[in-house]
């Protein structure tokens, strides 16, 4: 069984510990404000659980030297990030640093067991590297809505055989360990709160272009989901009633326009017609056209891969532009397979945001690219339980 705080005093320690590494008791009393003695008790019982340890003594600060404290090497949490088309398997240390990650190419459509015996092996290889004594906590993303409270995909649209599949119940059971779920949008924003841009940043908005299109609100430090956990899910908001039909049997979403399937929708036919000689010699070479070889052209400076890129960073901004003036965020973080098209995306979604919304609310609005490319979903996925280990709920 792994060990829990047992009160809010001891919840609170063991975030400060993970957020910010090793502490004196001097200092950490400088934070939680609590007495000498009560802090000493509290910081007792976490050793005594095995979850802390003391490890040395801290510089002089005048008086006597204060103990220091850190969370025990030992802990580990394991991160399973599934992707549409990708899965990725990461173990961390408590402070959430990565200690082994693999990386694999892998169809979601397989359906549920497939794809997590596959992560299990995954997890296997790192167990046999001698990573992971015991796990503490593991946090998986999928590719789609997820009920948080149930820990399941609910009618998941590109998740062929998951519905209602009890994702946490079946790893909690294999790992014996606790086991959160949630969307791979909501754990990539937990993954820059942690360690990326987002750091110092409690209200911001991250919206991840890929496959699907969607947008992990965080409001206050928190994720927000919404009443049954499908917030954020822009990538449905219309962008024009006569536009093309999406996956989702409606027109004109933001998705039909600019999601990985459109892309590739688009990019095929500018190789067809030959108004993109890049991607046309692609073509004509036998090689399967995709969202990434638009960026590849638009990088060389094929004019019709740069439209593309540009058109769609023009109807991202548009939702953006509306969201921006709804929720007032103070960053915007652009993170997914788009990275690649870098700053002509960006400043096109910049040029539409700023034009669109009120000065008030963008006066102070960055809106960057993630910096944690590949690793934002599974530091968030670690983040995401090792918050509910770190606490009493
Ligand atoms: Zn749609």
């Amino acid at each position: 069984m792994t060990a829990r705080p047992e009160n809010a005093h001891q919840a609170r320690l063991l975030r400060l510990l993970r957020d910010e590494g090793p502490r004196s008791r001097a200092e950490l009393g400088d934070v939680v404000q609590l007495s000498r003695s009560k802090l000493a008790q509290e910081l007792d019982r976490l050793v005594e659980t095995g979850l802390i340890e003391t490890a040395g003594l801290a510089a002089s600060r005048g008086g006597r030297r204060s103990g220091i404290v850190r969370l025990s090497p030992k802990l580990r949490f394991v991160a399973f990030d599934i992707g549409a088309t990708s899965i990725d398997v990461a173990v961390t240390n408590g402070e959430l640093e990565i200690l082994g990650h693999v990386t694999e190419a892998c169809d979601v459509r397989q359906g549920a067991t497939a794809v997590l015996d596959r992560a299990l092996e995954l997890l296997g290889k790192l167990r046999d590297e001698g990573l992971i004594p015991q796990v503490h906590g593991t946090g998986i993303g999928v590719p789609g809505p997820v009920s948080f409270r149930e820990g399941m995909p609910v009618v998941p649209p590109i998740m062929t055989g998951w519905d209602r599949f009890p994702v946490r119940d079946a790893i909690g059971q294999e790992l014996g360990c606790p086991v959160l779920v949630d969307n791979d949008v909501n754990i990539m924003a937990l993954g820059e709160l942690h360690a990326g841009l987002a750091r110092s940043v409690n209200d911001f908005l991250l919206v991840k272009i890929g496959t699907g299109i969607g947008c992990g609100i965080v409001v206050d430090g928190t994720i927000y989901r919404g009443v049954s956990g499908s917030a954020g899910d822009i990538g449905h908001i219309r962008i024009n009633d006569g536009g093309p039909v999406c996956a989702c049997g409606n027109a004109g979403c933001l998705e039909a326009y600019f999601g990985g399937a459109a892309l590739t929708r688009d990019a095929l036919a500018a190789a067809r017609s030959g108004r993109s000689p890049y991607l046309a010699e692609l073509l004509a070479s036998g090689a399967e056209i995709t969202a990434r070889d638009v960026a590849d052209a638009a990088a060389a400076g094929d004019p019709e891969a740069v439209r593309l890129v540009r058109e769609g960073g023009r109807h991202v901004g548009q939702v953006l532009a509306s969201l921006v003036s709804f929720f007032n965020p103070g960053l915007v973080i652009i993170a997914g397979g788009v990275a690649g098209f870098g700053h002509t995306l960006l400043a096109e979604i910049r040029s539409v945001v700023y034009r669109r919304s009120l000065p008030l609310a963008t006066g102070n609005l960055p809106i960057v690219l993630s910096e944690l490319p590949g690793t934002a979903g599974v530091i968030g996925a670690t983040r995401l339980i090792s918050d509910h280990v770190f606490s009493t709920a």
